[in-house]
């Protein structure tokens, strides 16, 4: 059985607001996490982790809808930890990623203006990424639905929600002035740490 995750903040407003926030986390990912307790009861998946079950059912068609619950669960587990009430301290520029993000995209506003594209590029619902391989080499993925780095053998370290359900009511049709605006509340030392 899974549970709804405890959010670790009361409040991300005004970047997202409190009733976005309810809706997004009480009322959508509770949603997924029902869905899967009911799809995976009495079969191979009941006793698995997320990320196994994510690893296993993507290989099957027939196990589609178990794939997108927890993929959803996953991803949005992911989203929500990863964010903190601004002020925040940043990205610690002697920390192993940042040194890797400037590295590969010369600076961080550099690889914050890549992020932002391919996520207002993402065409649908679906999910910016920033993944790591074994090496510790970091790429920025456009994944679709529930899709995620986990179903591709990659480490997950960052994701923004492209799903209008995450901006709407906030935002509307501004998809790219809200994944501007979440930079003010990602928890950096999070991250980090994913790394
Ligand atoms: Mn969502």
């Amino acid at each position: 059985m899974f549970t709804l995750i405890d959010l670790p903040y009361k409040s991300l407003a005004p970047v997202i607001s409190d009733q976005t926030l309810s809706f997004h986390h009480g009322k959508h990912l509770q949603g997924y996490v029902d869905n899967l307790n009911k799809l995976i009861a009495g079969t191979e998946f009941e006793t698995m982790s997320l990320e196994e079950i994510v690893r296993h059912s993507g290989l099957d068609p027939e196990s589609r809808a178990v794939f997108n619950n927890a993929g959803q669960i996953l991803n949005h587990n992911l989203y929500f930890t990863q964010f903190t009430p601004a002020p925040h301290s940043g990205l610690d520029p002697e920390s192993p990623l940042s040194k890797q993000i400037v590295k590969q995209w010369g600076s961080l506003d550099s690889f914050k203006s890549d992020f932002e594209s391919k996520g207002v590029g993402l065409f649908g619902s679906g999910w910016v990424w920033l993944q790591a391989d074994t090496s510790g080499a970091l790429s920025i993925a456009q994944y679709a639905g529930a899709d995620n780095p986990v179903a591709h053998g990659l480490k997950p370290l960052l994701t923004f929600d492209v799903w209008e359900h995450a901006y709407y009511l906030d935002y509307q049709n501004k998809r790219a002035a809200h994944l501007s605006a979440l930079w003010e509340i990602v928890n950096w030392t999070e991250v980090e740490r994913r790394f």
